[in-house]
C-alpha cells in the first residue's frame, strides 16, 4: 500500500506528453447500463444528512482523535481544467494553511507528497464521484463471486470514510458508477500483475477509460464532474484481478506538464495482496485517503518516512489508517490530526507533522 513515486511516473510518462486532451464528446458513464455491479449503500449523493450507521464503533470516547468538529461551509470554486495554470491553483480556505503547507514542501524532497488539496480529489467533504473500472486480460476473467465480496469491501470503506468526515462536521457522500465489462471485467490489451508491474502501465487509468469510450482523463473529469448537480471530487477506483501490492494515483505538484493523464486521481488496487486473501476495507480506505493528500505515516523505503516517525505514530496514533494502523480490525481504525489536516477535515495543525517529512532528518 503506497503512493506510486513522482520519480517513477516522470521515468515512464514521456510518452503521454502527445496525447491528446481533446474534449469531444462521448459515452457518459452515468448512462451506462454497465453501472450495476451492487451499488449497496454508496449511492448516496442526494443524503446530505449523510447518516453514520451500522458496524462501526464511532470512537466518541477518544477524544484524543476527534477534531472540534468545527463545520466550515466548503464550496469547491475551481471545476475545470481549461488551462495549465488553474490545474495548480490550489483552492484554499485559509491561506495560513497554505503556507505551513508549502514550509513543509520545501523540505519533502522530490514533491512526491506534494499533493494537498490538488487534483480531482482535493478535500474530503462534498460530493464525490467514484468510477470503478474492473479490469481484466483476455483468459483472466474476474470471478463474480470475488466481484461481489470486494465491492462490499469498497462500500464499507466508503461508509467509513463517510463516518470520519461527520466527526470532524463535514458532509461527505458517493455516488459510485461501475465498469465491469459482462460482468466479468473490461478486457484491455494488458494490465498490470503485480505492483512492479505498473512501471510498464504508467498511463492505466488514461488507457482503461479510453477502452470504455472517454477520450482523455480531461474529458472524463469534466463530464463526470458536472453530472447531475455537480461533484465536488471525482476519483477513479481500478480493480485488477491479479495479486499485487496497491497503491494511489495522486496529482501532485510535481506532475506539471503531465495533467493530461495524471489530472484524474485513482487508485489500483489488486484482487489480493500475498497470503492475506481479498483486499479490504482497510486497503480501500487507505489508498483512497492518499488521493485526497493524506501521507504514509509508516517508514520504510517505498513510503519515505523515518522508522523514528513510525515509532511516534505507533506509541500515538496506533490505529492511524495511513499508518501500521493499516492492519489493525477494521472496526477500530482512525485517522490521526494530521491525516486530517492533510485531507482538509480539520486545520489544526501542529509541530509535530513535520516527523513525516521524508527528510525530516536533515533539518
Ligand atoms: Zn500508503
Amino acid at each position: 500500500m503506497k503512493k506510486l513515486s513522482l520519480a517513477v511516473i516522470i521515468a515512464f510518462i514521456t510518452s503521454c506528453l502527445l496525447v491528446s486532451c481533446g474534449g469531444s464528446s462521448s459515452q457518459d458513464a452515468s448512462n451506462s447500463e454497465k453501472s450495476s455491479v451492487s451499488k449497496s449503500g454508496s449511492d448516496t449523493s442526494e443524503d446530505t444528512d449523510d447518516e453514520y450507521s451500522e458496524g462501526e464503533d464511532d470512537d466518541d470516547d477518544d477524544d484524543d482523535w476527534d477534531s472540534d468538529g468545527e463545520d466550515d461551509s466548503y464550496s469547491n470554486s475551481c471545476c475545470k481544467i481549461d488551462s495549465n495554470s488553474e490545474l495548480f491553483e490550489q483552492p484554499i480556505e485559509n491561506e495560513s494553511d497554505q503556507e505551513i503547507y508549502d514550509l513543509l514542501q520545501q523540505y519533502a524532497g522530490d514533491g512526491y507528497d506534494n499533493t494537498w488539496n490538488i487534483g480531482s480529489a482535493r478535500k474530503l467533504q462534498g460530493k464525490t464521484y467514484v468510477l470503478e473500472l474492473w479490469l481484466t486480460e483476455q483468459g483472466t476473467l474476474w470471478n463474480k463471486q470475488e466481484m461481489g465480496r470486494i465491492q462490499y469491501e469498497i462500500d464499507r470503506a466508503l461508509e467509513w470514510l463517510k463516518s470520519v468526515a461527520k466527526r470532524y462536521g463535514k458532509t461527505l457522500s458517493f455516488e459510485l458508477g461501475s465498469f465491469h465489462g459482462d460482468g466479468q471485467g473490461v478486457v484491455m490489451k494488458s494490465i498490470p500483475h503485480s505492483y512492479e508491474d505498473y512501471e510498464k502501465h504508467p498511463d492505466l487509468i488514461l488507457e482503461a477509460l479510453q477502452v470504455i469510450g472517454y477520450t482523455g482523463v480531461e474529458q472524463c473529469y469534466n463530464q463526470l464532474k458536472k453530472m447531475g448537480d455537480g461533484f465536488d471530487n471525482v476519483l477513479c477506483l481500478v480493480l485488477l484481478n491479479h495479486e499485487g501490492r496497491s497503491y494511489a494515483n495522486s496529482f501532485s505538484r510535481g506532475h506539471v506538464g503531465y495533467y493530461e493523464t495524471q489530472f484524474l486521481e485513482g487508485v489500483v488496487i489488486f484482487k489480493s495482496y500475498g497470503q492475506e486473501g481479498l483486499s479490504t476495507a482497510n486497503v480501500f480506505a487507505h489508498e483512497i485517503l492518499h488521493t485526497f493528500g493524506a501521507w504514509d505515516m509508516y517508514g520504510d523505503a517505498q513510503s519515505g518516512k523515518s522508522q523514528e516517525a513510525e515509532q511516534f505514530a505507533n506509541q500515538y496514533y496506533p490505529t492511524e489508517i495511513m499508518g501500521r494502523g493499516a492492519d489493525a480490525p477494521f472496526d477500530q481504525i482512525q485517522i490521526s490530526p494530521l491525516t486530517a489536516w492533510l485531507t482538509g477535515l480539520s486545520d489544526e495543525y501542529d509541530e509535530w507533522y513535520w516527523y513525516f517529512m521524508s527528510n525530516y532528518e536533515q533539518q
